[in-house]
């Protein structure tokens, strides 16, 4: 069978009980997975992203400034940032976006500037963005259609907006990638715009070590476990899991030209 790819999770985040990023990376094979995609959150975890994509055939990388992250940049890290997603196994700029869960908007003035700056260098280095928004769809939207319109693609991660919100983002051009949230017995919404969505604009992801899908609830998620979220999404859009894989493979190519 075609296998998985795990199109978003944080290596360098992983809890010292989940092992090396060795360990991690030789659970992949045997659950199907036969690619990663490493994110990065900020300064204090380039590095570490880029070298495991140099060091393990199967992850690739991510690299870019989360809007939370307490970074206060300088010119030579953007000048250091716009080296490293030069590199070819880095296939994207981010994640990066708007959050405004943990502060108001009228506190978070700053993510636009960061924000902006980030989807102009996806255009330079013509690779597609990994967009993260919570509480800020509406807002992360419009930065995208005004700052981006056309000229640039990407990722809405962990997506669990609704319809109208997937609607919008599908219009600009970008893909929802599904995390294990879809698997909660609760998440009737996701699941709903999962059913919904167009197959060819699909992605599933884990986001670990955070957000394990079921039977992992609760507990640490690793990459391996997104075969679980490809299971989901292949029940829900009622085709077998072979064909999904295949689809969701030829989605990664055309996103990220590989
Ligand atoms: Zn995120
Ligand atoms: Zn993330």
């Amino acid at each position: 069978m075609m296998g998985w790819m795990d199109t978003h999770c944080h290596l360098c985040l992983l809890k010292p009980e989940q092992g090396s990023v060795s360990d991690v990376v030789s659970r992949l094979a045997s659950a199907g997975v036969h690619r990663i995609l490493d994110v990065a959150t900020g300064k204090d975890n380039w590095q570490c992203v880029a070298d495991n994509a140099a060091n393990f055939d199967v992850v690739y990388a991510g690299i870019g400034i989360h809007p939370t992250s307490e970074m206060q940049e300088t010119e030579a890290d953007w000048q250091l940032l716009e080296s490293l997603v030069t590199l070819p196994k880095v296939l994207a700029v981010g994640e990066c976006g708007l959050d405004f869960y943990h502060a108001p908007e009228s506190e978070c003035a700053h993510q636009y500037a960061r924000f902006e700056r980030q989807i102009h260098l996806a255009q330079q280095v013509n690779k597609p963005l990994i967009i993260h928004t919570r509480n800020s769809s509406q807002q992360t939207l419009d930065v995208l259609k005004s700052v981006g319109a056309g000229k640039v693609t990407g990722i809405m991660h962990c997506f669990v907006e609704d319809k109208a919100t997937a609607q919008q983002a599908l219009d600009i051009g970008f893909y929802l990638s599904f995390s294990g949230i879809s698997t909660f017995k609760n998440a009737t919404q996701v699941q709903e715009v999962m059913q919904w969505a167009p197959l060819d604009r699909l992605l599933i992801e884990t986001d670990s070590p955070y957000l394990a899908p079921v039977p992992y609830r609760g507990k640490l998620n690793e990459p391996a476990y997104v075969a679980k979220v490809g299971e989901q999404m292949a029940k829900l859009k009622a085709i077998s899991v072979e064909s999904l894989a295949e689809q969701l493979e030829y989605n990664a190519q055309r996103l990220f030209r590989f």
